[in-house]
């Protein structure tokens, strides 16, 4: 829902959903996420239209990502704002390769929100919240620096528009999250990052020759994702843990 109405401004609380063809109201029990669509066999009820296939394949993707969120961080306090942070990335996603755009009515709320988060976590969880309050924020700061600073270079060289001011919001909640954890693993998903834009951009255009914009978006989040689920493995092997 959030991918669908906040691009085109509209509220995320009212209304309740409604088929966009014949605009009849969706019930609750025809708004059971992935299990209505199949029950419906991707029909609306009242005038048959087409239900596209992306709608329980982003709520499937959100299940796995909590199923995964859950694998690694068990049942914790953490638990609870990485797989938010998931859902929020993948909305984000989802709309960056639809639309080229990573709508500010996202990214605002979502850094604000894991400030407040990182605080109440640090203080909850930890023993030092100060020095992890602090490591998240100059974490966040840092990555969002570091892409300013590729972003303006970038466009200096090249003359073109790469990635876009909607990639370094992003980045400041993703280094909040991934330097919470612990700040050097900011480098890495920056790594896990350039290898997943790079090669599925090569892919891409391979496939069409025309230039269109590449959205950065996913693979930033993916790679920050790849991060937060590794970490322990990255952190041993690098001595830090
Ligand atoms: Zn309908």
């Amino acid at each position: 829902m959030v991918i669908v109405r906040v691009p085109s401004g509209e509220s995320v609380l009212r209304p309740p959903s409604k088929c966009p063809q014949c605009e009849a109201p969706i019930s609750p029990r025809d708004n059971i996420p992935v299990v209505s669509w199949v029950l419906l066999r991707g029909r609306c009820r009242s005038c048959g239209t087409e239900i596209p296939a992306g709608y329980p394949l982003v709520e499937l993707s959100n299940a796995v990502l909590w199923v995964i969120a859950g694998l690694r961080f068990g049942a914790s306090w953490e638990l609870v704002p990485y797989a938010l942070l998931f859902s929020v990335l993948l909305a984000l996603s989802v709309i960056d390769l639809e639309l080229y755009l990573l709508p500010n009515r996202i990214t605002y709320p979502s850094m604000i929100a894991s400030v407040v988060a990182v605080v109440v976590l640090s203080f909850a969880t930890t023993d030092d919240p100060g020095r992890h309050i602090a490591q998240a924020l100059l974490s966040g700061l840092g990555y969002a620096g570091f892409l300013t600073v590729m972003l303006f270079g970038f466009e200096f060289v090249t003359k073109k528009q790469g990635m876009g001011m909607g990639d370094v919001k992003l980045a400041v909640i993703l280094g909040i999250w991934v330097g919470w954890i612990e700040p050097v693993l900011v480098v890495y998903s920056l790594i896990f990052a350039s290898v997943f834009g790079l090669v599925v951009g090569v892919a891409v255009l391979a496939v069409r020759r025309e230039s269109r914009p590449y959205p950065f978006g996913p693979w930033l989040a993916l790679g920050a994702v790849a991060a937060i689920l590794a970490s322990d493995q990255i952190l041993e092997a690098v001595g830090l843990r």
